[in-house]
């Protein structure tokens, strides 16, 4: 089938597939249109099950017109929700929020919970799922007032700070002063440090990313105090949301009927033009997006 891209999804772990080192996935190759979340309105197919008109997911990324085969797209239902809710909070940012809270994380109610990049499309989704799954308190760090002020007005978070306004350590000490039982990890460096110094007894960090870390020249030296580990006997795991596909059906059940009703809020910034997907790739990465960060072509 033929397609035109209408949406397109800038996202953080394209910065590792722009350097050239080993991954669990290959680096971008000079010359090459970049890979990526799309959704495309279907112009011409030789698909049984695809009419023209209909909109699929791929991933193909940063172009204005894609030619894919039917293994490569999986049909969209625009009635059932918003077009770009498949690259946000029901797509790949969602699962991953999912699956690190629920699988990697093994959050229990009565946890209390603190989630980095708090305000972008995984954190947002991290903190409200804690709430509603029943923790003790969910704080949330981010890098503005106004994203602070969404993450407790608008998505019921217990406590926020912006990390910019002081030591990381600090601020989530006053915000969370009987500790932390969950960490899910978006920045790394002085959070997963700050995060392990509040971290109680068999605690659980789940590394989805370190996003403070992606433009680095030098390895940062923090998390300085790891040998707490002993003593605090806590959990550090890294996660990929590609090996969680097997919770797909059991999260969309979950979560789509709880974004529908409006108990999950979300928000997408978005950006116009093809031609200004570097910008909206570079804009995200200094943060200017609250909740997910698409481009419409
Ligand atoms: P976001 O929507 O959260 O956008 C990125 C945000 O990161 C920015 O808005 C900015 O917000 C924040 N940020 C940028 N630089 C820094 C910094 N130096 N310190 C603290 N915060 C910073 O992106 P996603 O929700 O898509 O991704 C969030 C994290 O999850 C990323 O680390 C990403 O790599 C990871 N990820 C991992 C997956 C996996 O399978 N492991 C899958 C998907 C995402 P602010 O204004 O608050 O600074």
């Amino acid at each position: 089938m033929l397609v035109r891209n209408v949406l397109l999804s800038v996202d953080p772990y394209m910065r590792g597939r722009m350097n050239d080192t080993k991954s669990y996935v290959a680096p971008f190759e000079v010359g090459e249109v970049m890979s990526g979340g799309a959704i495309g309105e279907v112009i011409e197919s030789g698909v049984d099950s695809i009419a023209v008109g209909d909109f699929v997911l791929h991933d193909k990324g940063w172009r204005s017109h894609a030619v894919l085969t039917a293994d490569e797209a999986g049909k969209l239902d625009p009635d059932a929700a918003p077009l770009s809710a498949y690259l946000g909070v029901l797509g790949m940012t969602g699962l991953t929020a999912y699956a690190g809270l629920v699988r990697v994380a093994e959050f229990q109610p009565g946890d209390t919970v603190f989630v980095s990049a708090a305000a972008g499309a995984v954190g947002s989704v991290v903190g409200q799922l804690a709430k509603l799954k029943g923790a003790r308190r969910v704080v949330g760090s981010a890098g503005s007032a106004a994203k602070v002020e969404w993450l407790t007005g608008e998505l019921g978070f217990d406590a926020a700070f912006n990390y910019k306004d002081g030591p990381v350590t600090e601020q989530l000490a006053a915000a969370a002063p009987d500790g932390v039982d969950v960490y899910f990890d978006n920045v790394g460096g002085d959070h997963l440090e700050a995060a392990i110094d509040s971290l109680n007894l068999h605690g659980r960090i789940a590394v989805c990313g370190m996003i403070s870390q992606y433009n680095a020249t030098e390895p940062d030296p923090a998390p300085r105090n790891l040998f707490q580990v002993i003593a605090k006997r806590f959990t550090l795991r890294g996660m990929l949301v590609a090996d969680h596909a097997d919770l797909r059906g059991r999260f969309v059940e979950e979560v789509a009927p709880l974004v529908s009703s409006g108990q999950l809020r979300y928000s997408e910034t978005f950006e116009d033009g093809l031609l200004n997907m570097p910008q909206a790739f570079l804009d995200m990465l200094a943060g200017s997006n609250t909740g997910k960060m698409l481009v419409r072509a």
